[in-house]
Protein backbone atom coordinates (compact mmCIF):
# COMPACT_ATOMS: atom_id res chain seq x y z
CA UNK A 1 0.00 0.00 0.00
CA UNK A 2 2.66 1.94 1.37
CA UNK A 3 5.49 1.41 -1.40
CA UNK A 4 7.79 3.27 -3.95
CA UNK A 5 8.31 6.58 -2.58
CA UNK A 6 10.82 9.08 -4.34
CA UNK A 7 13.58 10.25 -2.10
CA UNK A 8 16.79 10.84 -3.94
CA UNK A 9 20.22 12.08 -2.53
CA UNK A 10 21.72 14.62 -4.69
CA UNK A 11 25.16 16.53 -4.61
CA UNK A 12 24.61 19.86 -3.41
CA UNK A 13 27.41 21.96 -5.34
CA UNK A 14 27.80 25.17 -2.83
CA UNK A 15 30.90 26.70 -2.22
CA UNK A 16 33.46 25.19 -0.10
CA UNK A 17 31.99 22.12 -0.01
CA UNK A 18 33.48 18.92 -2.09
CA UNK A 19 31.17 16.59 -0.58
CA UNK A 20 27.50 17.66 0.53
CA UNK A 21 24.88 15.58 -0.05
CA UNK A 22 20.84 16.13 0.19
CA UNK A 23 18.07 13.72 0.73
CA UNK A 24 15.10 15.00 -1.13
CA UNK A 25 12.45 14.20 1.32
CA UNK A 26 10.68 17.10 -0.08
CA UNK A 27 10.23 15.23 -2.86
CA UNK A 28 8.14 12.26 -1.60
CA UNK A 29 4.91 14.62 -1.79
CA UNK A 30 4.06 17.98 -2.34
CA UNK A 31 1.23 18.02 0.46
CA UNK A 32 1.98 14.80 2.50
CA UNK A 33 6.04 16.44 2.53
CA UNK A 34 9.10 15.11 4.04
CA UNK A 35 8.89 13.87 7.56
CA UNK A 36 5.37 14.44 7.81
CA UNK A 37 5.04 11.13 5.55
CA UNK A 38 7.59 9.36 7.47
CA UNK A 39 5.67 9.75 10.69
CA UNK A 40 2.04 8.96 8.99
CA UNK A 41 3.22 5.59 7.38
CA UNK A 42 3.32 3.24 10.29
CA UNK A 43 0.40 5.50 12.13
CA UNK A 44 -1.74 4.95 9.37
CA UNK A 45 -0.79 0.90 9.17
CA UNK A 46 -2.03 0.67 13.03
CA UNK A 47 -5.06 2.67 12.31
CA UNK A 48 -6.14 0.02 9.24
CA UNK A 49 -4.65 -2.76 12.31
CA UNK A 50 -7.00 -1.18 14.81
CA UNK A 51 -9.80 -1.36 12.46
CA UNK A 52 -10.35 2.47 12.68
CA UNK A 53 -10.55 4.78 9.49
CA UNK A 54 -10.95 8.60 11.23
CA UNK A 55 -7.76 10.17 12.08
CA UNK A 56 -7.87 13.02 14.59
CA UNK A 57 -5.11 15.52 14.87
CA UNK A 58 -4.06 18.36 16.17
CA UNK A 59 -1.97 21.36 15.20
CA UNK A 60 -1.66 25.32 14.99
CA UNK A 61 -3.11 27.00 12.01
CA UNK A 62 0.12 26.66 9.85
CA UNK A 63 0.80 23.22 10.96
CA UNK A 64 2.64 21.38 8.18
CA UNK A 65 1.16 18.25 10.11
CA UNK A 66 -2.28 19.03 9.76
CA UNK A 67 -2.18 19.22 5.58
CA UNK A 68 -0.17 16.01 5.32
CA UNK A 69 -2.49 14.23 7.60
CA UNK A 70 -5.44 15.73 5.18
CA UNK A 71 -3.76 15.00 2.09
CA UNK A 72 -2.81 11.47 3.78
CA UNK A 73 -6.03 10.60 4.87
CA UNK A 74 -7.79 11.43 1.47
CA UNK A 75 -5.38 9.61 -0.56
CA UNK A 76 -5.82 6.50 1.42
CA UNK A 77 -9.02 6.60 2.16
CA UNK A 78 -9.63 8.09 5.80
CA UNK A 79 -11.70 10.51 7.23
CA UNK A 80 -10.08 13.28 9.04
CA UNK A 81 -10.42 15.81 12.03
CA UNK A 82 -8.31 18.57 12.90
CA UNK A 83 -8.75 20.35 16.74
CA UNK A 84 -6.69 23.81 15.32
CA UNK A 85 -5.05 25.84 17.94
CA UNK A 86 -6.54 29.47 18.35
CA UNK A 87 -9.64 31.43 16.90
CA UNK A 88 -11.03 30.81 13.63
CA UNK A 89 -8.85 31.74 11.02
CA UNK A 90 -8.73 31.41 6.81
CA UNK A 91 -5.44 30.77 5.66
CA UNK A 92 -3.81 29.16 2.19
CA UNK A 93 -2.60 25.77 4.93
CA UNK A 94 -6.24 25.08 6.23
CA UNK A 95 -7.08 25.87 2.86
CA UNK A 96 -5.87 22.69 1.78
CA UNK A 97 -6.42 20.92 4.82
CA UNK A 98 -10.42 21.32 3.90
CA UNK A 99 -10.24 20.82 0.27
CA UNK A 100 -8.74 16.89 1.46
CA UNK A 101 -12.23 16.76 3.63
CA UNK A 102 -10.48 18.07 6.58
CA UNK A 103 -12.87 18.84 9.63
CA UNK A 104 -11.33 21.94 11.48
CA UNK A 105 -12.64 22.39 14.97
CA UNK A 106 -11.38 26.10 16.20
CA UNK A 107 -10.18 25.43 19.87
CA UNK A 108 -9.12 28.51 21.85
CA UNK A 109 -5.56 27.92 23.63
CA UNK A 110 -6.89 27.16 26.77
CA UNK A 111 -8.62 24.19 25.93
CA UNK A 112 -6.18 22.81 23.23
CA UNK A 113 -3.78 22.54 26.01
CA UNK A 114 -5.31 19.06 27.27
CA UNK A 115 -5.61 17.25 24.17
CA UNK A 116 -6.56 13.70 25.48
CA UNK A 117 -9.61 15.43 26.85
CA UNK A 118 -11.02 17.21 23.94
CA UNK A 119 -10.51 13.65 21.80
CA UNK A 120 -12.69 12.26 24.87
CA UNK A 121 -15.01 14.71 24.80
CA UNK A 122 -15.73 14.63 21.36
CA UNK A 123 -15.18 11.00 20.46
CA UNK A 124 -15.13 9.18 23.10
CA UNK A 125 -17.90 7.15 21.66
CA UNK A 126 -16.67 6.42 18.06
CA UNK A 127 -14.80 3.73 17.59
CA UNK A 128 -13.74 4.90 14.72
CA UNK A 129 -11.10 7.52 15.85
CA UNK A 130 -7.47 7.65 16.33
CA UNK A 131 -5.92 9.91 18.32
CA UNK A 132 -3.00 11.21 16.75
CA UNK A 133 -1.34 13.55 18.62
CA UNK A 134 0.40 16.93 17.63
CA UNK A 135 3.01 16.75 14.85
CA UNK A 136 2.84 12.73 14.66
CA UNK A 137 4.68 12.13 17.90
CA UNK A 138 4.48 8.32 18.60
CA UNK A 139 6.90 5.19 18.08
CA UNK A 140 5.39 4.39 15.36
CA UNK A 141 7.07 7.83 13.96
CA UNK A 142 9.82 6.71 14.88
CA UNK A 143 10.21 3.97 13.17
CA UNK A 144 9.41 5.53 9.97
CA UNK A 145 11.84 8.18 10.51
CA UNK A 146 14.80 5.34 10.89
CA UNK A 147 13.95 4.04 7.67
CA UNK A 148 15.50 7.52 6.43
CA UNK A 149 18.65 5.98 7.10
CA UNK A 150 17.86 2.36 5.87
CA UNK A 151 17.69 3.70 2.20
CA UNK A 152 21.53 5.20 2.09
CA UNK A 153 23.37 3.47 0.42
CA UNK A 154 26.41 4.99 1.52
CA UNK A 155 27.65 6.11 5.10
CA UNK A 156 28.17 10.00 6.10
CA UNK A 157 30.43 11.15 8.65
CA UNK A 158 27.61 13.77 9.30
CA UNK A 159 23.96 13.62 8.88
CA UNK A 160 21.90 16.78 9.54
CA UNK A 161 18.04 17.62 10.28
CA UNK A 162 16.11 20.28 11.75
CA UNK A 163 14.25 19.47 14.93
CA UNK A 164 10.48 20.43 16.02
CA UNK A 165 9.97 17.84 18.71
CA UNK A 166 12.38 15.91 17.83
CA UNK A 167 10.67 12.52 16.89
CA UNK A 168 12.51 12.52 13.13
CA UNK A 169 15.82 13.51 14.91
CA UNK A 170 14.71 10.23 17.13
CA UNK A 171 14.71 7.86 14.59
CA UNK A 172 17.62 8.81 12.49
CA UNK A 173 19.89 8.61 15.65
CA UNK A 174 18.29 5.02 16.74
CA UNK A 175 19.02 3.77 13.06
CA UNK A 176 22.49 4.89 13.50
CA UNK A 177 22.87 3.52 16.47
CA UNK A 178 21.75 0.11 15.34
CA UNK A 179 23.50 0.22 12.65
CA UNK A 180 26.65 1.01 14.72
CA UNK A 181 27.31 3.61 12.66
CA UNK A 182 30.40 6.64 13.16
CA UNK A 183 28.25 8.74 11.80
CA UNK A 184 27.34 12.36 13.43
CA UNK A 185 23.90 13.52 13.93
CA UNK A 186 23.36 17.06 14.15
CA UNK A 187 20.46 18.27 15.46
CA UNK A 188 19.10 21.81 14.67
CA UNK A 189 16.33 22.86 16.96
CA UNK A 190 14.12 25.65 15.12
CA UNK A 191 12.67 26.77 18.49
CA UNK A 192 14.02 28.59 21.37
CA UNK A 193 15.60 26.38 24.56
CA UNK A 194 15.99 23.56 22.17
CA UNK A 195 18.08 21.35 25.41
CA UNK A 196 14.23 20.28 25.42
CA UNK A 197 15.25 18.22 22.25
CA UNK A 198 17.05 15.75 24.24
CA UNK A 199 14.32 14.61 26.91
CA UNK A 200 11.93 13.73 23.70
CA UNK A 201 14.81 11.78 22.07
CA UNK A 202 15.63 10.06 25.10
CA UNK A 203 11.91 8.77 24.92
CA UNK A 204 12.60 6.61 22.09
CA UNK A 205 16.73 5.67 22.32
CA UNK A 206 19.81 6.31 24.25
CA UNK A 207 21.92 9.55 24.34
CA UNK A 208 25.04 8.52 22.43
CA UNK A 209 27.93 10.22 21.28
CA UNK A 210 26.87 10.48 18.07
CA UNK A 211 24.31 13.19 18.91
CA UNK A 212 24.96 16.65 18.59
CA UNK A 213 22.55 19.64 19.45
CA UNK A 214 22.80 22.84 18.19
CA UNK A 215 20.45 25.23 20.25
CA UNK A 216 21.52 28.75 18.60
CA UNK A 217 20.06 28.64 15.11
CA UNK A 218 16.32 29.32 15.90
CA UNK A 219 16.49 33.13 14.44
CA UNK A 220 14.50 34.38 17.39
CA UNK A 221 12.44 31.31 17.95
CA UNK A 222 9.58 28.99 16.37
CA UNK A 223 8.19 30.65 13.12
CA UNK A 224 10.60 33.56 13.36
CA UNK A 225 12.72 34.82 11.36
CA UNK A 226 15.34 37.40 10.79
CA UNK A 227 17.08 39.38 7.64
CA UNK A 228 19.72 36.76 7.21
CA UNK A 229 18.37 34.10 7.32
CA UNK A 230 15.92 35.32 4.40
CA UNK A 231 19.18 36.57 2.76
CA UNK A 232 20.06 33.14 2.77
CA UNK A 233 17.10 31.44 1.85
CA UNK A 234 17.34 33.86 -1.36
CA UNK A 235 20.91 32.82 -2.40
CA UNK A 236 20.52 29.05 -1.24
CA UNK A 237 17.75 28.51 -3.74
CA UNK A 238 18.96 30.31 -6.81
CA UNK A 239 22.81 28.63 -6.56
CA UNK A 240 21.11 25.06 -6.15
CA UNK A 241 17.64 25.08 -7.29
CA UNK A 242 15.95 23.55 -4.27
CA UNK A 243 13.54 25.34 -2.20
CA UNK A 244 14.15 25.60 1.70
CA UNK A 245 11.46 27.34 3.95
CA UNK A 246 12.00 29.62 6.94
CA UNK A 247 10.54 27.43 10.07
CA UNK A 248 12.90 24.30 9.47
CA UNK A 249 15.34 23.68 6.91
CA UNK A 250 16.42 26.97 6.06
CA UNK A 251 17.50 27.40 9.72
CA UNK A 252 18.93 23.59 9.10
CA UNK A 253 21.20 24.70 5.92
CA UNK A 254 22.44 27.91 7.75
CA UNK A 255 23.98 25.76 10.42
CA UNK A 256 26.13 23.42 8.08
CA UNK A 257 27.43 26.79 6.78
CA UNK A 258 27.87 28.34 9.93
CA UNK A 259 29.53 25.08 11.63
CA UNK A 260 32.38 24.65 8.46
CA UNK A 261 32.79 28.27 9.05
CA UNK A 262 33.32 27.47 12.68
CA UNK A 263 36.02 25.06 11.66
CA UNK A 264 33.27 22.62 13.70
CA UNK A 265 32.90 20.16 10.26
CA UNK A 266 35.41 20.33 7.57
CA UNK A 267 34.16 21.34 4.14
CA UNK A 268 35.67 17.99 2.78
CA UNK A 269 33.70 16.06 5.23
CA UNK A 270 30.72 13.90 3.41
CA UNK A 271 27.64 15.12 4.60
CA UNK A 272 24.22 14.38 4.48
CA UNK A 273 21.42 17.66 4.72
CA UNK A 274 17.97 15.79 5.11
CA UNK A 275 15.15 18.01 3.76
CA UNK A 276 12.42 17.36 5.72
CA UNK A 277 9.64 19.26 2.97
CA UNK A 278 7.79 21.64 4.46
CA UNK A 279 7.55 24.02 1.81
CA UNK A 280 4.49 25.32 2.41
CA UNK A 281 5.40 27.34 5.08
CA UNK A 282 6.67 29.86 2.88
CA UNK A 283 3.41 30.69 2.53
CA UNK A 284 2.98 31.65 6.47
CA UNK A 285 5.85 34.10 6.22
CA UNK A 286 5.19 35.37 2.49
CA UNK A 287 5.83 39.04 4.01
CA UNK A 288 9.55 38.74 5.15
CA UNK A 289 10.71 38.47 1.77
C1 LIG B 1 7.54 19.02 11.29
C2 LIG B 1 8.82 19.34 10.58
C3 LIG B 1 10.08 19.14 11.20
C4 LIG B 1 10.22 18.74 12.64
O1 LIG B 1 10.13 17.37 12.86
P1 LIG B 1 10.13 16.80 14.35
O2 LIG B 1 10.06 15.35 14.18
O3 LIG B 1 8.92 17.36 15.03
O4 LIG B 1 11.38 17.26 15.02
C5 LIG B 1 11.23 19.38 10.47
N1 LIG B 1 11.14 19.82 9.19
C6 LIG B 1 9.96 20.06 8.59
C7 LIG B 1 9.95 20.58 7.21
C8 LIG B 1 8.76 19.79 9.26
O5 LIG B 1 7.59 20.05 8.64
Amino acid sequence: MFQNIYSPVQNLKINPFSNLFVKRDDLIDPYISGNKWRKLKYILESTIRQNKNHLVTFGGAYSNHLVATAAAAAKFGFQSTAFVRGEEVKNEMLLLCSLYGMQLIFTDREGYKDKPLLFEKKFGQDNNAYFLDEGGASTEAVKGCAEIVDELRETYDHIFVAAGTGTTAAGLLKAIQNKSLNTQLHVIPVLKGGEFILEEISKYTKISENLNLHTTYHFGGYAKTQPELIAFIKSFTAQTGILIDPVYTAKMFYSILDLQKKGAIKATDKILAIHTGGLLGILGMKDKF
